[in-house]
């Protein structure tokens, strides 16, 4: 049977981790990956996070199997940083279940959703982060995309998208990212959103909104303020939550699917249904990442320094944008870089050729996604004005 596979290509930013770490040049510098850098290039493990975990060791007596929604204590505060001060009933609408991190709410809430009968297309934004695609084909669903962004204008595409949106079938999937959108920086305002959930509403369709950077843009009461919004007013969604760069749990698969009915007594279909699809595939999410973010919540000393953490975060990627927008103004002055400013979140696409990025790979050892996205938290105080000296004549 084996021998009817193929070797499958390594996906396009992995390839670049490979050929990066095989560059011997002392100048290489590496803006592809999206997890968060410090100012020495390292992703530490959150304070907050380390003493959640030294406790977790210290005091964890089994490893034995958790109720199939997984932690009671990380689902409540999960359900308290995505939802914040709602009203008790959206709270007793909404089931939650942890995932094995956003790609795991991601997939259960397509599976889901295939379940549900009601569409077989997801819609996505154009352009998205890759694996929304294999996410969604993997569960059996058709992708379309709407307008979203020009790299070459810096601008998001306000009028292209409101007009494709509001051709969408009805109770078709539409997968929105609430902020920080990844690959590009560019999130609706709020006028633009209540727009969006406009034609949400009126359409009938199913939003699966992608929370991965709560907290990394303008705060964390910000950055969900689209799903609160979309809580007071829509009768169904999906939010898919990720631990992974908020509480630095990459790699210990950490996150949450909040699944919202239209009643509190649906709640517990949807809570069976969710576990369902899980049992089905991966049976239960891991608790290491889940319990570590449990005790963080409990904790007020831990969870304020986690509070102080992600802030901290969230400061140093601002400031990071702030330089490198002055550095390239600096080598172009007929240029206007403040949409590198007033982005949000790790990543922004300079708009550049695939050329042009291969050859700033070849000739200069700067490595970055081939669509040009940079992971802004990978700048570094010394690096930002080669960096700009490099790109800035590229630019347009
Ligand atoms: N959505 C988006 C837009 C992302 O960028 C990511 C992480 N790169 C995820 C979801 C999910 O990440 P994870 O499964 O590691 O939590």
């Amino acid at each position: 049977a084996f021998d009817k596979l193929k070797e499958i290509p390594p996906d396009a930013i992995l390839g670049l981790m490979t050929a990066y770490q095989a560059d011997h040049s002392p100048d290489k510098i590496d803006l592809t990956v999206g997890v968060y850098k410090d100012n020495q290039g390292n992703t530490p493990v959150m304070r907050a996070v380390a003493e959640s975990e030294r406790r977790l060791i210290e005091t964890q007596a089994s490893k034995a199997y958790l109720p199939p929604l997984g932690v009671a204590g990380f689902r409540e505060g999960i359900r308290r940083m995505v939802l914040g001060p709602v009203d008790g009933t959206v709270e007793s609408r909404t089931a939650v279940i942890q995932t094995p991190g956003g790609c795991g709410a991601l997939r259960v809430a397509a599976d889901m959703y295939r379940r549900t009968g009601s569409g077989d297309t997801v819609y996505l934004s154009n352009p998205t982060w890759g694996n929304h695609r294999g996410l969604m084909t993997a569960a059996g669903l058709a992708l379309e995309e709407y307008p979203y962004y020009s790299p070459s204008t810096h601008q998001l595409e306000v009028d292209q998208m409101l007009d494709s949106l509001s051709r969408i079938p009805p109770q078709s999937l539409i997968v929105l990212q609430a902020s920080s959108h990844n690959p590009t920086g560019e999130d609706p305002d709020a006028a633009t959103w209540e727009q969006v959930l406009d034609i949400i509403e009126e359409r009938d369709i199913l939003p699966l909104f992608d929370l991965a950077y709560q907290g990394l843009g303008d705060g964390l009461d910000q950055d969900a303020a689209v799903i609160r919004a979309a809580a007071e007013r829509l009768p169904e969604m999906f939010v898919a939550v990720s631990c992974s760069k908020n509480f630095g749990l990459y790699r210990e698969r950490t996150g949450a699917l909040l699944i919202m009915g239209k009643d509190p007594s649906h709640r517990k279909v949807l809570e069976t249904q969710a576990a369902n699809v899980a049992r089905g595939s991966y049976s239960m999410s891991p608790a290491h990442g889940p319990l570590i973010v449990a005790g963080i919540f409990e904790d007020p000393k831990l969870h304020q320094l986690w509070l102080d953490e992600v802030n901290e975060m969230r400061g140093r990627i601002q400031g990071l944008r702030n330089k490198f927008a002055q550095a390239l103004a600096n080598e172009r002055s007929d240029l206007d870089f403040s949409w590198i400013s007033h982005q949000r979140g790790m990543f922004s696409l300079l708009g550049l050729t695939q050329n042009e990025v291969d050859t700033l790979r070849e000739d200069q050892h700067l490595y970055m996604v081939r669509d040009s996205r940079i992971n802004i938290a990978g700048l570094q105080g010394a690096t930002i004005e080669p960096i700009a000296k490099a790109v800035a004549p590229l630019m347009s």
